[in-house]
C-alpha cells in the first residue's frame, strides 16, 4: 500500500522517463492500484486522480488480459533437443498430506527471458533488470505471410518501417516483438524446430541489421520472437543474441498468442523468477489490452 505522497512520486517518476502513454499508462496502472469494483464504491479523491492512481466511475484500466506464456512441460521443443524441465514429486498428498515437486530446468526453455549475461562476460543476469524495465509497451510485427513462404525469414528494418508508417515511431522503452505464424506449431516438435536431416534448424528470427538498427536508432529495451531463438534457425554464429544482449538489452523467445494483441497499444508484464546470477529464465508474460 502506498504511503500518504507515494503516488504522487511515482507518478513523477513515470511521467520523467516519458515511459507510460494513453493506454499502455492505464494498463499500467491498473497493476499498482485497488480494483475498478472497490473504486466505484469509494469516491476517487482529486489527488488520486491526478495521479492516475484511480478511475472515474464506470472506467477501466484496461479491457482484457492476454497469457503470452505456452505452458511449460518436459515436452516443449527445445535447442538441446533435451527436456526443459524435469518435475520430481517429492511429497504426495496422499502419502504425505501435500503435493510438491523438485524441478531440475533449463534456463533458456519453454516460453522464456534472455538476459544480457546470456551473451556477454559482465551483462545483468536476471535479477538485476529492474522491474520498470520488464513493464514496457508492446509492438508486434507481423511476418506471416513471407515467413510462411520462407522459414529461414529474418525480420528487416523495411518490415519494422511499414509498422511505423500505420502506427507511428516505435514507443520508447518498448519491446518488439516478431510474429512469424510459429506459436501454434508448438505442439508440433518437427514443424516448431524445422530440423532438417543435417541437424539445422529452420524457424524465422530477427536480422543483425534490425538489431543493429534498434540499438542505434531506436530506443528500444527488448526483442521477443514466437520460434526457438532471437537468431533464425540456420544461425550459427548468433548474431543477433550477440549485439543484442551485450548491449543491456533483453530478449523473449517462444513467445505465444501475439495474434490476440493489437499490433499497437499493449502493455507487456515480463514475469520472471528474480533468481541471482541467472542468464535466463521462464517466464509467466502477460499483455494488458
Ligand atoms: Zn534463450
Amino acid at each position: 500500500m502506498c504511503v500518504p505522497g507515494c503516488q504522487e512520486a511515482l507518478q513523477a517518476a513515470l511521467s520523467r522517463r516519458g515511459f507510460f502513454t494513453g493506454a499502455a499508462a492505464a494498463g499500467f496502472a491498473a497493476t499498482v492500484i485497488e480494483p475498478a469494483e472497490a473504486a466505484k464504491k469509494k469516491p476517487a479523491k482529486k489527488a488520486e486522480l491526478a495521479a492516475g492512481t484511480n478511475a472515474p466511475e464506470g472506467q477501466s484500466y484496461f479491457k482484457g488480459v492476454v497469457d503470452l506464456t505456452h505452458t511449460m512441460s518436459p515436452d516443449f521443443p527445445t535447442f538441446f533437443g533435451v527436456p526443459g524441465i524435469e518435475l520430481q514429486k517429492l511429497y504426495d498428498f496422499k502419502k504425505d498430506g501435500f503435493n510438491l515437486n523438485w524441478w531440475r530446468i533449463i534456463e533458456h526453455a519453454g516460453t522464456h527471458l534472455d538476459a544480457p549475461l546470456h551473451f556477454s562476460e559482465n551483462g545483468n543476469s536476471v535479477e538485476k533488470i529492474v522491474a520498470g524495465e520488464l513493464v514496457v509497451p508492446l509492438a508486434v510485427i507481423d511476418v506471416r505471410k513471407p515467413a510462411e513462404k520462407n522459414p529461414d525469414y529474418l525480420v528487416t528494418v523495411a518490415d519494422v518501417l511499414t509498422w511505423e508508417k500505420r502506427f507511428k515511431r516505435l514507443p520508447d522503452n518498448c519491446c518488439v516483438a516478431m510474429m512469424s505464424g510459429w506459436a501454434p506449431y508448438v505442439g508440433n516438435p518437427v514443424k516448431f524446430t524445422g530440423k532438417d536431416a543435417s541437424g539445422v534448424f529452420h524457424f524465422p528470427g530477427f536480422s543483425p541489421e534490425l538489431a543493429q538498427w534498434l540499438v542505434k536508432e531506436r530506443k528500444v529495451l527488448g526483442i521477443a520472437s514466437d520460434t526457438l531463438s532471437l537468431d533464425h534457425g540456420p544461425s550459427k554464429d548468433f548474431k543477433t543474441h550477440r549485439i543484442w544482449l551485450p548491449s543491456g538489452r533483453w530478449g523473449l523467445e517462444n513467445v505465444a498468442n501475439l495474434d490476440k494483441v493489437p499490433p499497437s497499444g499493449a502493455t507487456l508484464v515480463v514475469g520472471v523468477p528474480k533468481v541471482k546470477d541467472a542468464t535466463g529464465a521462464p517466464v509467466r508474460l502477460i499483455a494488458l489490452i
